[in-house]
């Protein structure tokens, strides 16, 4: 198949890499240099900062920032036959799949569900998307052969297909990755309100796998997670009253040297955990 990227970037360029093995691939990106770079390291056969090249596309991935990808959709569509699946890899699906879907039927909203705290096509990477969940939101009108095609071609990146509906998908992705963004977010900023230097200079030194592991997706691409809270505000505003609502409860019970109630609600996300969890390339 040939098969077309748009945004080389780490989801663009980590796509290129895998799919090449079987197809031809044909890259748009936006700055000439990272089209000419991908070239030279052979992670595309073809590539141009003009959409155009995707006319000869059977398939094409929308790997753009968020905020790109409606006004790439419609300079994309004229250079389409009407047989062209588009897909993208946008973190939030509603808005995107509500932008998209009425102007090219032939359109399959999907989010692989991998990544690192780098960005740009520098930062791709061969097997990002092995036993990691691709989430395809396909709606009523969506042709199934159009689902069918995105689907294998993302089983053939070895990752574990799942469909669900563009809502269920932004109300799920704002638990367990748009939340703990801005509550990791969140833990660095208010570490770093303390008002000893002293102290915040002991505790940066004395910082260990803990705060590793609660500050990491904190410390990551700020444009992302900027735009996870733009395109998907609704639901991020619900899971963050929420979390505020359960935080207070353990401040009060804190509070109150309510050690019973502290133990219980460590007992129960102890046994929660894993659930959440159920193998270790989750992490
Ligand atoms: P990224 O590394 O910044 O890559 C995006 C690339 O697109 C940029 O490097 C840029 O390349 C190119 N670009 C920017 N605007 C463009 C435009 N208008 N037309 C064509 N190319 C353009 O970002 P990413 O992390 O791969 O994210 C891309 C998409 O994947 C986003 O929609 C994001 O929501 C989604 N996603 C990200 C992750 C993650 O963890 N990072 C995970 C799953 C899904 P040049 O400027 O160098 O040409």
């Amino acid at each position: 198949m040939n098969i077309g990227i748009v945004g080389l970037g780490l989801i663009g360029g980590s796509l290129a890499l895998d799919l090449r093995h079987q197809h031809t691939i044909f890259g748009v990106s936006r700055r000439p240099e990272t089209c000419e770079q991908a070239i030279a390291r052979q992670i595309v056969d073809h590539a141009s900062p003009d959409l155009a090249l995707m006319a000869k596309a059977d398939v094409v991935f929308l790997c753009t920032p968020l905020g790109a990808i409606e006004s790439t959709v419609t300079q994309l569509l004229p250079h389409f036959s009407s047989s062209t699946i588009l897909t993208d890899v946008g973190s939030v699906k509603g808005s995107v799949v509500r932008a998209i879907a009425p102007h090219w039927q032939n359109f399959v909203g999907g989010h692989p569900m991998a990544g690192t705290a780098e960005s740009g096509l520098d930062a791709a990477l061969t097997g990002l998307f092995v036993n990691r969940p691709y989430v395809l939101t396909p709606i009523d009108s969506t042709p199934a052969k159009a689902v069918e095609t995105v689907a294998e071609l993302a089983r053939s990146l070895q990752a574990q297909v799942y469909h669900c509906s563009p809502e269920a998908h932004d109300r799920a992705v704002a638990w367990i990755s748009h939340l703990p963004v801005m509550v990791s977010a969140s833990l660095i900023a208010t570490c770093l309100s303390e008002s000893s230097a002293e102290v915040l200079a002991l505790a940066q030194s004395i910082a260990s796998s803990g705060f590793r592991d609660t500050s990491r997706v904190g410390g990551g691409n700020p444009e992302l997670g900027r735009m996870m809270a733009e395109y998907n505000q609704d639901e991020l505003v619900r899971s963050l009253h929420a979390y505020r609502h359960q935080l207070d409860q353990v401040i009060t019970q804190i509070e109150q040297s309510d050690w019973n109630s502290v133990q219980q609600l460590l007992t129960q996300t102890q046994t929660a955990r894993p659930q959440f969890l159920s193998d270790s390339e989750k992490e």
